[in-house]
């Protein structure tokens, strides 16, 4: 029993943990045998899987296998309780969280320890009027309304009678050559030439064209160099135009101008209807005001600087973790957040007395890897890099190891398996508010 969330507690202390993602999860697991009573917090009732979100944005794999609930994940776990709300403030002083509630009340969550892992938002650098045109991929709510809007496309392009405007439909830019862009733009090639293909009879695949732009010289920049080469390689024979050195100047509902990155000159415009956005991240809002109400430093991203024990300075009892923070200007990637996460457990349970100090956080870096196509992925795993499929059966190995839940993982591998076998896929719905 965890008692009453708004009460100050009382015999145990309380931990409260803002955001389920991969950083707050880990905690509240790390805590599973504490004794002291854990909120979860977080502002949607699942846990989301999002290194697969864009195999949800591209009709292979259903929304719920790579979003468990947060309450199943917890349920067996008798100290912690999740609370669906948006925390908005924190209070130090009286040492409280605000969060609009799922009642719509705004309610105080007192705490005795604080974890903030609240993860970030999509960063438009300063023009976010182009979200509506060039939606991100952050939220599993964007990856489904992006699935339909990939689907669409495809449906517009084959009732449109002139070729021209066919061809606009069967352009789709993503604007990010990082790994979020490379993996969104390998498998919609895939989506379109493997699966689709078949089943839109008049479509001409030539018409299909998938361009991924980006400010940098490199697919996949934090990648070693040969791996970055292969991907752009193999991107290039999936019919992938890459135009790096470029950012967008103005986004709209039928396309995008790109000028290069160091001048307006020789800017030029791409006709599509569909761009999509994955240039990159920022810290949730809820970054900056956990900085204000602690005296704590922001970085150039905006993320809370903390110690090497997590904490924030001057607040022993306040953690930030994953992506929302620095520690050790780490990249916001899951395994910092995973880290970060079993780091401040132990931290806290040797706060309530029963585990040794853990000693300062250390980041053992695992590696990073991006899939490319059906059959091929690069994958740096402590200096051993791989790719083509042996890439793949790592990074497949991986990404199961980390997902979820067994049932997810059984189903995600089966749904992998079947459509790799039968080049179909079982997501194929478009949803509208109007339509359905
Ligand atoms: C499309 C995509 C693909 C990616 N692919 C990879 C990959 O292949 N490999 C890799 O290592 N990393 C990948 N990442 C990055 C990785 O997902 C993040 O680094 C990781 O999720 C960070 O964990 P976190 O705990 O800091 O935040 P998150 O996992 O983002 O969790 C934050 C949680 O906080 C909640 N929240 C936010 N604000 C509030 C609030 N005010 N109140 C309550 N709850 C709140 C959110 O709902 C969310 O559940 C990818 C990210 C994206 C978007």
């Amino acid at each position: 029993m965890t008692g009453d969330l708004f009460a100050p507690s009382r015999g145990r202390p309380r931990v409260v943990i803002v955001g389920g993602g991969f950083g707050g999860l880990r905690v509240a697991r790390g805590l599973r045998h504490a004794r002291a009573d854990v909120v979860v917090i977080d502002r949607v009732n699942h846990h989301l899987f999002q290194p697969l979100l864009y195999q949800v944005a591209t009709a292979l794999l259903p929304p719920g296998d790579i979003a468990p609930p947060l309450r199943q994940i917890l349920a067996d776990q008798a100290n912690t309780s999740v609370l669906l709300g948006e925390v908005t403030a924190v209070d130090p002083a009286t040492r409280t969280v605000r969060a609009d509630t799922a009642d719509g009340a705004d309610r105080a969550v007192p705490y005795d320890y604080l974890v903030i892992a609240a993860g970030t938002t999509d960063n438009y650098f300063g023009h976010d009027d182009w979200a509506a045109a060039a939606p991100g991929m952050k939220t599993l709510y964007q990856a489904i309304g992006l699935r339909s809007r990939l689907l669409h496309a495809f449906e517009a392009a084959a009732a449109a009678p002139d070729p021209g405007t066919r061809r606009e439909w069967l352009t789709f830019a993503v604007v990010g050559a990082g790994p979020t862009g490379v993996e969104l733009a390998g498998q919609l090639a895939a989506l379109a030439r493997r699966t689709l293909r078949r089943e839109f009879h008049d479509l001409d695949p030539t018409h299909l064209r998938i361009v991924v732009v980006d400010a940098g010289h490199h697919v996949l920049a934090p990648f070693p160099q040969q791996l970055r080469r292969h991907t752009q390689r193999q991107l290039r024979r999936l019919g992938i135009e890459i135009v790096l050195g470029h950012t967008a100047t103005a986004v709209d509902d039928t396309g995008l101008t790109v000028a290069p990155a160091d001048s307006h000159d020789g800017s030029r415009r791409i006709s599509a209807r569909t761009v999509v956005w994955a240039a990159g991240v920022k810290p949730v809002p809820l970054a900056a005001r956990l900085a204000a109400a602690t005296n704590a430093a922001t970085d150039h991203k905006g993320r809370v600087v903390v110690g090497d024990d997590c904490a924030l300075p001057g607040h022993p009892d306040v953690f930030a973790i994953g992506d929302i923070a620095n520690v050790h200007d780490l990249p916001g990637i899951a395994e910092p957040a995973i880290q970060q996460g079993r780091y401040v457990a132990e931290l806290i349970k040797h706060r309530l007395g029963h585990r040794p100090h853990p000693g300062p956080f250390r980041y053992r870096d695992l590696g990073i890897m991006a899939t490319i196509s059906p059959f091929d992925a690069v994958a740096d795993i402590r200096g051993l890099r791989l790719h083509g499929p042996l890439g793949k059966a790592a990074w497949a190995g991986v990404h199961l190891g980390f997902l979820v839940g067994w049932a997810n993982r059984a189903a995600v591998l089966a749904t992998w398996g079947w459509a790799l076998g039968t080049r179909r896929r079982r997501q194929q719905l478009i949803l509208t508010e109007a339509t359905g």
